[in-house]
């Protein structure tokens, strides 16, 4: 298979800060329908790969190809746009509005900045909320204020609201932070049934976690692959086990 063949190719990606490579030549493929678990000790440079491909941070050198679309050259509003969502650590959701609110502003419309101000409530984005809605577990809750969920409520809302959107790529960073041992088990579910017609890339500490969801776990360590595969030969492998000792 060519490399065109993958949802995401990032091919020797590097940035610096000042002369430090935070990422150095990293070279990573995602296929579509694959969650995949980027994993790493404190400062391995995770957070700046997601920061790179959805355009936060700005790569020195390398390229980032999505569905065959530089990224590297686009805004971080076309990348959303092109199909890449990312969720942030701290849920960002609207307390005082409903949930079903929360995803209706979510929707894209018109993409101008007035365009979620002055819109229609057609049956198109109501279906759409509550059908996203049903799939984060809040159909129930649908017309509560999102201020009343729990913390882990608070973060399939804010997937929800990515969701919307429909990304073909989802990033998210350690989703699962702060949850109760039955939300953990539930954005198992959850993350599943969005990587059947989507990819999925998961920053993750919690390996109990990582060994449930992962199809591939990448592990990083200062801005480079340590190595990349299933999860039981990732976690014995020597390599691995040492920087997380070492640190
Ligand atoms: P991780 O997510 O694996 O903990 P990060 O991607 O946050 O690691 O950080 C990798 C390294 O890059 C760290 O040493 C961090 O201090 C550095 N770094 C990240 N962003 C910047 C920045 N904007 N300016 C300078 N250094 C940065």
């Amino acid at each position: 298979a060519s490399n065109t063949d993958f949802v995401l190719a990032v091919e020797n990606l590097t940035v610096s800060f000042d002369g430090f490579k935070a990422v150095d030549d990293l070279t990573l493929y995602v296929d579509e329908g694959e969650i995949r678990v980027i994993i790493g000790p404190n400062g391995a440079g995770k957070t700046t790969v997601l920061d790179l491909i959805c355009g936060r941070t700005r790569s020195t050198q390398g390229s980032i190809r999505f569905r065959n679309r530089e990224l590297t050259k686009m805004s971080e509003s076309a990348i959303v746009q092109s199909g890449v969502g990312r969720k942030f650590q701290t849920p960002s959701v609207y307390t005082d509005l409903t949930i079903f609110e929360n995803l209706e502003i979510s929707y894209p419309r018109g993409r101008n900045v007035f365009g979620s101000l002055f819109f229609k409530r057609d049956e198109t984005v109501i279906r759409k909320c509550e059908e996203v809605a049903e799939m984060i577990l809040l159909k129930d809750q649908l017309h509560e204020s999102a201020g009343l969920l729990s913390h882990g409520q608070k973060q399939w809302l804010e997937i929800g609201m990515l969701l919307i959107q429909d990304p073909e790529l989802l990033m998210l960073d350690e989703p699962v932070a702060g949850m109760s041992v039955t939300e953990r088990q539930e954005t198992a579910k959850l993350l599943r049934r969005i990587s059947e017609n989507r990819s999925v890339i998961v920053i993750e500490h919690d390996m109990q976690f990582v060994a449930e969801i992962a199809d591939k776990v990448t592990v990083l360590h200062q801005g480079k692959i340590l190595t990349e595969g299933a999860i039981d030969k990732v976690k014995n492998d020597p390599k691995v086990i040492e920087v997380y000792l070492g640190h």
